[in-house]
């Protein structure tokens, strides 16, 4: 059997959309992905594990991860650092994994520019009404951070025509089987496959 490179998968939305809900239900359905776990200087919410979640650092440790080059991407985002450390990624595709990065827009499209093999899902809400609902549902922000995202969903959406496919997160199981089939799809373009040829045993 040939050994593959994974596929490096960028899912983007509103906070609230549901990309954790739908990332959860993709890792139950698939053994092949890796998700890839970020830095960031917002505080844990509750529940939230160091290092499974996030890693959670300070702005100046994230800053000198900066220095270091250590990520792939990263961006400011209602008044906090994310970044992906490129690392982790890199050793995951080799393995063979599919790598999934949660990230928003701005970082989306870093990667997009660098990585171009990468594969871009929007995750939608199915109105502005249900995402307020959603992230009131959660009760993990306040006030003032809910406004903050409400007023970025908007900008948000708008980045959508640059992504390569959408999900409207509607039904959860739905929006999760839909990007199951996404992956699949895409790990059957021919224009993945052509190293069969070059490195295979086809050549006479
Ligand atoms: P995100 O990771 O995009 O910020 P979450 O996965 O945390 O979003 O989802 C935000 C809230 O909406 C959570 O309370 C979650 O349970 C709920 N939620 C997610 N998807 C759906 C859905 N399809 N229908 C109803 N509620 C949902
Ligand atoms: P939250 O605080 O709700 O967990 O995440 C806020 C936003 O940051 C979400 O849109 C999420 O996709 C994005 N995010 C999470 N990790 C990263 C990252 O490593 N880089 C970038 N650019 N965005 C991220």
């Amino acid at each position: 059997m040939y050994r593959e490179k994974g596929l490096l998968i960028v899912l983007s939305g509103p906070s609230g959309a549901g990309k954790s809900t739908v990332i959860g239900g993709l890792l139950k359905r698939r053994d092949d992905i890796r998700f890839s776990v970020s830095a960031t200087t917002r505080d844990p919410r509750p529940g939230e594990e160091d290092g499974r979640d996030y890693y959670f650092r300070t702005r100046e440790e994230f800053l000198r991860m900066i220095d270091k080059n250590a990520f792939l991407e990263y961006a400011e985002y209602v008044g906090n650092y994310y970044g992906t450390p490129a690392g982790p990624v890199d050793e995951c595709l080799e393995a063979g994994y599919n790598v999934l990065l949660d990230i928003e827009v701005q970082g989306a499209a870093q990667v997009m520019e660098r990585r171009p093999d990468a594969v871009s899902v929007f995750l939608c809400p199915p109105s502005l009404q249900e995402l307020e609902r959603r992230l009131r549902g959660r009760s993990t922000d306040s006030e003032e951070k809910i406004k903050g995202r409400l007023d970025k969903a908007v900008q948000e959406i708008g980045r959508m025509p640059t992504y390569n496919y959408t999900i409207i997160n509607d039904v959860a199981e739905d929006a999760v089987r839909e990007l199951d089939a996404i992956i699949t799809a895409e790990r059957c373009r021919t224009a993945r496959k052509l190293y069969i040829i070059s490195e295979g045993d086809f050549i006479s």
